[in-house]
């Protein structure tokens, strides 16, 4: 069945609402704009998804540096980024209802949207958190809550070498909050006042010539895999070269990869060689060398990095959206999420037949115990009529649901299991259970 791309939002909202995925920030208070809160659902699909994101570029290989720093750093780390003086985005104000827009979303840049009003001029707004660090209110205890997670690995760069004495190639990882006060937080997830990112920053020894490429190449490739090991659709991803007038100064090359969002193609995450950028802002403010010393040739230098950088609240939205289904069985009209196996959060449901037949509650538990132990996130459901239960378990977006029904138990000590997407049903031995729903995730 045909779903309009703007009504699919407001329905994937509701959804996350009604079965405990995501709730409005501070709801009992009416809410805090930018800010959303994770319910159990919503929690276990994030962590999926941070799982995965962890096993491609950190777990599986053998040079990567996973860090977790602190939110509050010195104030100093972001005047030397130049994000106290110029992380902003432009600001205008309607002189008739003083509301503000950012002025880059204006259709017409005269003219207010929400009443009419002139548009006045317009005016640099700074989006970091400034708060003040101890008892002291003055301009040294002034601190930022940060607004990406990238600087927490530079000014961390200096440990790990220290430490660990990695060979170059390298890269530094992290999963963290940030935190940037939008003018104007929307669509959901997609833009948030608190989000969650997870980034790396790649090392790399300072190139000659294109020998960067293809090390920015296979990110790039990963950034993609890692994409499907999501259960995103190829087809709706876009990987677009950001021209030079448009990236960054100290950039030399940028890869936004863009998604199809249920309200436009926008960014989802994002590529970019920063060159030694970063590293010599950070040497030259702090005063410290942040040199690498090339044990083989004994040359110093300050190595180049290459970013990538995944924004987790995007990607669960995307997740969401390529899950969101709706479809016909039965002759009912259903809704249910298609999320891959590796990201559902609940991996399989386990239900007695009926509730009030000791008999099969009890081998129903035994099976729920066994897949739990293997699986972790397993549903045991003893609710209603099994259509009802079914329902549920297709809104959530669990793949399989398991049946223990009379015949279980007098016959042939088999279940049914019913996979979500067809509703087909099969008979399956529970000693051969684990292995026939362990062969069904990637
Ligand atoms: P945009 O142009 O959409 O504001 P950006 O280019 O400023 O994004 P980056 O600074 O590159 O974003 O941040 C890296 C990633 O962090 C983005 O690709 C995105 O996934 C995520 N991100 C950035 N801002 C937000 C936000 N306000 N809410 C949720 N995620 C965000």
């Amino acid at each position: 069945m045909e779903t309009k791309e703007n009504d699919k939002m407001e329905k994937i909202i509701s959804l996350c609402k009604r079965r405990g995925f995501v709730f409005q920030g501070s709801e009992i208070y009416g809410g805090l704009a930018g800010t959303w809160d994770y319910g159990p659902y919503g929690e276990i699909l994030k962590w999926n998804i941070k799982d995965l994101w962890l096993k491609r570029f950190v777990r599986d290989r053998e040079d990567m540096y996973q860090v977790d720093a602190a939110i509050l750093m010195n104030q100093k780390v972001w005047q030397a980024t130049g994000h106290v003086s110029g992380f902003s985005d432009p600001l205008v104000e309607c002189e008739k209802c003083k509301k503000r827009f950012r002025a880059d979303t204006l259709i017409d840049a005269k003219k207010c949207p929400s009443c009419g009003g002139k548009i006045g001029a317009e005016k640099q707004f700074n989006m970091l958190f400034k708060t003040n660090i101890g008892a002291v209110e003055d301009e040294n205890s002034i601190s930022y809550l940060r607004p990406e997670t990238a600087q927490g690995m530079f000014v961390n760069y200096k440990n790990i070498i220290d430490t660990f004495h990695p060979k170059l190639p390298f890269g530094l990882a992290q999963i963290g909050k940030a935190f940037r006060n939008e003018i104007a937080p929307r669509d959901f997830l997609f833009r948030a006042r608190e989000f969650e990112q997870m980034e790396i920053e790649y090392l790399i020894k300072p190139p000659k010539d294109d020998e960067w490429k293809p090390v920015f190449e296979s990110l790039k490739e990963e950034m993609i895999n890692f994409s499907k090991d999501i259960g995103l659709d190829e087809k709706h991803i876009h990987p677009i070269e950001v021209a030079e007038a448009d990236r960054a100064f100290y950039s030399q090359r940028t890869i936004d990869v863009e998604f199809d969002f249920p309200f436009g193609q926008k960014e989802l995450y994002g590529l970019a060689y920063r060159t030694d950028y970063d590293l010599k802002r950070h040497s030259e403010s702090s005063g410290v060398a942040l040199e690498y010393l090339d044990e083989e040739t004994k040359e110093k230098f300050i190595p180049h990095c290459i970013e990538p950088s995944f924004g987790l609240d995007r990607a669960v939205l995307a997740v969401l959206s390529d899950a969101y289904t709706e479809d016909e069985m039965n002759g009912e009209k259903r809704v249910y999420l298609k999320f891959s196996p590796n990201v559902a959060p609940v991996k399989v449901a386990v239900f007695p037949l009926l509730k009030n037949k000791p008999d099969l509650v009890r081998k129903a538990r035994e099976v729920y115990a066994m897949l739990k132990k293997e699986f972790g996130n397993v549903e045991f459901d003893d609710n209603g009529n099994i259509g009802k239960r079914y329902r549920r378990q297709d809104e959530i977006g669990t793949p399989f649901c398991v049946t223990i029904d009379f015949e279980t138990i007098e016959k042939d000590g088999a279940v049914t299991v019913r996979d979500r997407d067809t509703g087909k049903q099969e008979r399956v031995e529970i000693a051969k259970l684990e292995e026939f729903v362990k062969g069904k995730f990637k």
